[in-house]
Formats: structure tokens, sequence, C-alpha cells
């Protein structure tokens, strides 16, 4: 019985810097994919894998996103994450949410149980709240420094952020993002990671997520102008060297993984690193940080 097509991208972000011990975090990528690719070949779907893996990054405290989140310009953590299931073109999201351990399920539900495709603030903790969602309890003993990130950089616009895509055996299409943002930023300030065509996209044909500095991902409608772009007949690799030169002319940097419908995966940055991984039902497990 030959197994059907499945692919499967995470990043830990695209804030790595050179010449930091990324190792643990690589391991724990490792783990991840190996999972969700084991996963994908059992059947399971894009969606819930894409979710599960982006839970573990959360949880995990080893990347700027859930535990590894830094506190915003007046001291509290604010987190925003997203999710797209592509098949049905149905988008849950979460902005400015505060102290919920896993703000993607938070995302998936206000996409499965709302009319809604985003909550924000306190709107987004009455919600999270009622569905019954884990809450981090005591905040400073929870957040902890991620991976590479030193004390002296907190209010120093470092950023990270995790996420994934998939293609299942199905031939379904689903990406997930989730941050703690930019370090020091603003109270209330949103970056790209919720915003649904700016930070992740999923559709029939393609699956996005991003990472860099949220404004410029924005300013370029980063996540689906890639798509756009294949739609118009552009390599999946062209689609997103254009993408990034474009948030490069406008002074930015960071990176993107997307997979589309054949199975193919590109994850590119031009920033200095991006902690990344891969696995599909052809090749084993890649994963690296830096070239
Ligand atoms: N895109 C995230 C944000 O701006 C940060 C990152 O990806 O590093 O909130």
């Amino acid at each position: 019985m030959s197994i059907k097509r499945f692919a499967f991208a995470l990043h830990g972000g695209a804030g790595a810097r050179s010449g930091r011990d990324y190792s643990v975090a690589e391991y724990h990528m490792r783990e991840l994919t190996e999972n969700a690719r084991d996963r994908l070949a059992s059947g399971a779907r894009a969606l819930d894998v894409v979710e599960y893996a982006v839970v573990q990054m959360e949880s995990s405290g080893l990347y700027v996103a859930g535990r590894g989140s830094a506190p915003n310009s007046a001291g509290y953590v604010e987190l925003d994450a997203s999710i797209m299931d592509g098949p049905v073109s149905a988008a849950g999201a979460v902005s400015c949410l505060r102290d919920v351990v896993n703000p993607v399920s938070v995302a998936r539900r206000v996409m499965e149980a709302t009319p809604h495709v985003m909550l924000s603030g306190a709107g987004a903790l009455a919600f999270a709240r009622t569905q019954g969602f884990e809450e981090v309890g005591e905040p400073r003993k929870y957040y902890t420094l991620p991976i590479g990130v030193n004390e002296d950089e907190i209010a120093d616009q470092t950023h990270g952020t995790v996420g994934a895509v998939a293609l299942d055996a199905n031939g379904e299409l689903a990406a997930a993002t989730s941050t703690g943002g930019t370090f020091g930023k603003l109270e209330g300030r949103v970056g790209d990671t919720p915003i649904i065509g700016a930070g992740t996209w999923a559709d029939s044909e393609i699956a996005i997520s991003c990472t860099g500095t949220g404004e410029y991902f924005i300013r370029t409608g980063a996540a689906l102008s890639v798509a756009c772009r294949v739609r118009a007949g552009a390599s999946l690799s062209q689609a997103v060297d254009e993408v990034l030169a474009d948030i490069k002319h406008l002074g930015g940097d960071g990176g993107i993984i997307a997979v589309d419908a054949a199975g193919r995966v590109e994850m590119i940055y031009n920033s200095e690193g991006m902690k990344r991984a891969s696995a599909d039902s052809a090749n084993s497990v890649f994963v690296a940080t830096f070239d």
C-alpha cells in the first residue's frame, strides 16, 4: 500500500542571532517534527497537526511564544495567535490575550465556536475563560526567557514566533502561528501573527506561516501575497523570495515557511537565521537554524 503524500514544516522564529547556541530548540523541533510526521502518516488532519505543534512550542518556553514570551512596555505579556483551515477557508485568531497557556487553541475555538475571526484583549480572555482554557496562574513564575535571548535584550525589540504548516494525506492544508510579539512592544500592539493574510494563510493550494518584525509583514500583506503570486504562476520559492524582497525593501527582515498541495515545502529567510524543521512522506526530518 503506498502512502499518500503529506508534508509538514515548522519554525521557531526568525529572530535567531548568529553565534548563539540553539541546539536545545533544534532537538525539540526534531522531536516535534518526527511526531507530526508520524501523525500525518497515520491519517491525522493537517489542522490538528499544526495546532499540536504550535501548542507544544508555546508550552515549551524555548521560543518567543506562550511561555517564552516577554512583557510589553507596560510590564505584562500580551499574546497573539491564529490558525487557518485551508479547505474551508475558516480562520480564528486572538490578539493581546493575557496569561492563557495555549493561545493557538483559543484561536481555533474562536474559529469553530463563534461567528468571528478574531477576539482581542479582555474579550479574548473572557472567551478563553468561558471555554475553560488553562491559565498561567502566576505570570512571574510562569514566563521564562527563551533560548538565545539575554536578560539585557528584553527591551531591545528582540522578537520571535512559532508556526507550523501541513499538508495531510487527504490533500488538506492548514497553518498556525503564535507569538509573544516584539520585546518591549507598546501595550496593545498587534503584530502580523494574528492577522489572517499577513502572518498566517491557508487555502486549498497553499499554507503559510510568517516570522519577523510584524509591521513589515502587515504592510506587505505577506502571507496572502505569497498565495496570490503562486496562484498567478510563480513557483513557491519565487513567491516567497519576492515577498521577502518587498519586506527588505521596506527595511524589515524575517522568514516564511510554506507548503503547497503537491507537498513542496519552502523555508526561506533573509534574517540572520530562522529556527526551522520539516519532514514529508518521502524525506527524513530536516532541522536547522542557520544556513
Ligand atoms: N512576527 C512577530 C511579531 O511581530 C514576531 C516574530 O515573528 O519574530 O509579533
